[in-house]
């Protein structure tokens, strides 16, 4: 779908852009693009490609190029296509063999070579890609396409600060309209960080992680990382602060921060403080069961199984699959003696429940994780997991909404 969006925005663009006048001087000719459009197969080419039906759209785009061999803007789709078919070769072929056209405008050139950018990128020919994208943005250095690709190639390389310098022009030429751009460079700036602290250089990575919270108050793993590293700096109450501001920015992701919020009381002497905050979490989101399963793990610790139980069987109706509640119900079992009475309670709550193992899936490609990740391995897109909850087996349709929503 997106090579198709990028096709249709090309053809847009080419079929009423300034730079295309009706008439055109080549060979020493004038050629009338009205003729073209007189053809059948120009229009069908667009309709099949508009359909998705990549064969039929080369057949009668390449009818089409019969009637004008010179109609740049159709090789330029066919080459596309090529590429869409996995045919890169050919592809490359038919877009290098434009590029050698000497009347080519400066913008025309422009197009062509991003074509051909993709072509070796969808290849995996990286250094080439790179390169030609830098040439297209020395042509038209405004061009969006090439720079969001060299980003994705940067990033792909791990070359963090050179996705992060691309992105910052990207950023430039949106002007705020476009809503991910401060995620993506809260997630860009968190990854040089990262690689600062595994590089040794704590304070550098410190200051990284807070440029990122900066760039996006919503930069999850920027916060975790930066009181990981006032921790390792032997400044538990500055890990504290951090973290508890994460909980306040994004309080939907808090779960990620409780682990080490509970290790960080304890070093300070004030576990007390953990339960606190998990009893305000659950006040604030009674059906969140991850802030219900830490409070147990935290009073099951301190010996008091009872009070653990009862979290766990309150955590469990509102996500049945999690086996991670389960798991911690049978240890708090195992340490009340397995009285029978309780094992019943826990028996009825379960009836019917599914366990799996991999509650995350990315709302881009739909991708399944068991482990939240901040960056998706299939579509590369930044902060698209959202946590899967299925209902109970005898609750489909509602199952089917939240899966539809997805
Ligand atoms: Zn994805």
């Amino acid at each position: 779908m997106y090579l198709l969006a990028v096709l249709v925005a090309l053809l847009v663009g080419l079929a009423v852009g300034k730079a295309w006048e009706r008439y055109k001087l080549r060979d020493g000719r004038w050629i009338d693009r009205r003729r073209l459009r007189e053809t059948p197969h120009y229009m069908l080419g667009l309709n099949f490609l508009i359909d998705n039906q990549v064969d039929q759209a080369i057949e009668e785009l390449t009818l089409a190029t019969s009637t004008d061999t010179d109609a740049l803007e159709i090789q330029m789709i066919l080459g596309n296509l090529y590429r869409q078919k996995g045919q890169v070769g050919r592809a490359i072929n038919v877009h290098q063999a434009l590029l050698q056209r000497p009347d080519l405008t400066t913008l025309e050139q422009a197009y062509v070579l991003l074509c051909l950018g993709l072509d070796f990128r969808h290849g995996g020919f990286v250094d080439r890609a790179i390169e030609t994208f830098h040439e297209v943005l020395r042509l038209d250095p405004k061009n969006r396409y090439a720079l969001v690709n060299l980003q994705k190639l940067y990033e792909e390389q791990h070359q963090w600060a050179e996705a992060l310098r691309v992105r910052e022009q990207v950023g430039k030429i949106d002007a705020g309209r476009h809503p991910d751009d401060r995620q993506i460079l809260g997630f860009l700036r968190n990854e040089i960080g990262l690689e600062q602290q595994r590089a040794g250089h704590g304070a550098a990575a410190a200051r990284t992680f807070a440029d990122a919270i900066d760039a996006d108050v919503r930069t999850v793993p920027a916060y975790l990382n930066l009181g990981d590293v006032r921790e390792q700096q032997g400044n538990p109450a500055g890990a504290i602060e951090v973290w508890e501001r994460l909980i306040a920015a994004v309080p939907e992701h808090a779960h990620f921060a409780l682990e080490r919020l509970e290790r960080a009381y304890r070093r300070l002497g004030t576990p007390h403080r953990f339960a606190d905050l998990c009893r305000r979490l659950i006040d604030r989101d009674p059906q969140g069961w991850r802030a219900r399963l830490a409070l147990a793990r935290h009073l099951a610790s301190g010996g008091q199984h009872r009070a653990a139980l009862d979290q766990l069987l309150d955590a469990l109706p509102h996500h049945p699959h999690a086996l991670a509640i389960h798991q911690q119900i049978w240890e708090v079992l195992a340490a009340l003696g397995f009285d029978a009475s309780l094992i019943r309670r826990y028996v009825e709550l379960t009836h019917e429940a599914v366990f799996y193992l991999d509650p995350h899936i990315c709302r881009r490609c739909r991708y399944r994780s068991t482990e939240p990740l901040w960056q998706c391995p299939q579509c590369h897109e930044w902060n698209t997991f959202v946590e899967e909850r299925l209902a109970p087996a005898k609750d489909t349709v509602a199952a089917q909404a939240i899966d539809a929503r997805l």
